[in-house]
């Protein structure tokens, strides 16, 4: 293969995770013009392109270097990682990426009580990730028929061509409109940076270094949250035991009510609902909780 001087990661052409990885990357400061076959996306100012292609493709093209890096969901890398014949060693989860969040799951019929997995003994399962679901039954010590499928999974129990199914669940909508209901879940999934388990030694190396420090910048301030309150010196300690994970909060007098304090913290993730009403509980007030748009310690 022709030695490459550009970066070149793997995405998804067209599915559920091609904006946000797209997005995430622009945020990374990289922007792109399109090939005119529209293979490519071109990086205009840094040596980065994007190839796009199924997401299926996206871990063999790693391996067998026509790519540098790759954004895949961790369902379909893990997957890879049992095809038979593969093309090189192991890959790499270099980060997870916070979107296309999913679960591998065995979904049942409505009716079936499952309350464990020996009870999949002799049934028929369909599934799209046959690697994946055979090492979980071999796990559990169970011997199972694996029925593999490209697509609509869901449907094969409703078909007679499978007992139950393992399939990707979100919300579970899939699942209800085919009559079938969550079990047993084989692996929590998102979009992932995968690529070989050594990085290349030239500038190719340094470029996904950068690459790397970008995007830990933009997902540390994604996930911030500044949490704004009020609270009384009395309550300051109560209230500050409950505040979510992150560096020390800022605390400012309030003008004129000596007794009072403004409070500023920095949380590493979302604060919930609960959260806030166990904080006002122990006596703050006042509170809001902002996104953070950027960050520069
Ligand atoms: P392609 O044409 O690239 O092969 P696809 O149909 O295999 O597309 P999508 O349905 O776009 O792929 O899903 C891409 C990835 O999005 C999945 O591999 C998974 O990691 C993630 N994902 C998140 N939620 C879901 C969901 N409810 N169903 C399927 N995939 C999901
Ligand atoms: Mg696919």
């Amino acid at each position: 293969m022709k030695p490459r001087d550009r970066l070149r990661i793997a995405m998804q052409k067209s599915g559920r995770l091609t904006e946000p990885a797209l997005d995430l990357l622009n945020r990374c400061g990289l922007t792109f013009r399109q090939s005119r076959d529209k293979l490519f996306l071109f990086g205009e100012g840094e040596p980065v392109d994007l190839l796009l292609v199924r997401d299926d493709d996206i871990p063999g093209l790693i391996a067998q270097g026509v790519c540098d890096l790759g954004i895949v969901g961790r369902n379909v890398l893990s997957e890879y990682s049992f095809t038979d014949g593969r093309e090189a060693g192991p890959l790499a989860e270099w980060r997870s990426l916070g979107f296309g969040r999913c679960r591998l799951s065995i979904a049942v019929p409505q009716e079936m009580n499952y309350e464990q997995p020996q009870q999949l003994a002799g049934l028929r399962i369909a599934t799209s990730y046959p690697g994946l679901l055979r090492d979980w039954l071999r796990n559990q010590g169970v011997d199972a028929g694996v029925v593999t499928l490209a697509g609509s999974v869901e449907i094969a129990p409703r078909l007679g061509t499978a007992d139950l199914i393992c399939d990707l669940v979100q919300s579970g909508g899939t699942l209800v409109a085919n009559q079938l209901r969550e079990a047993d879940v084989l692996l929590e999934s998102e979009a992932v940076l995968a690529g070989p388990r050594t990085l290349p030694t030239d500038e190719r190396g340094d470029m996904i270094e950068l690459l790397l420090k970008r995007l830990d910048g933009v997902m540390q301030v994604r996930e911030s949250r500044l949490l704004l309150l009020q609270t009384s010196r009395q309550h300051l300690d109560a209230v500050t035991r409950l505040l979510p994970g992150g560096p020390q909060p800022t605390l400012l007098p309030v003008a004129g009510q000596p007794d009072q304090l403004m409070l500023q913290a920095l949380c590493a993730g979302e604060v919930s609902w609960r959260q806030l009403e166990e904080i006002k509980k122990a006596g703050a007030r006042e509170m809001f909780v902002l996104p953070v748009e950027k960050m520069l310690a």
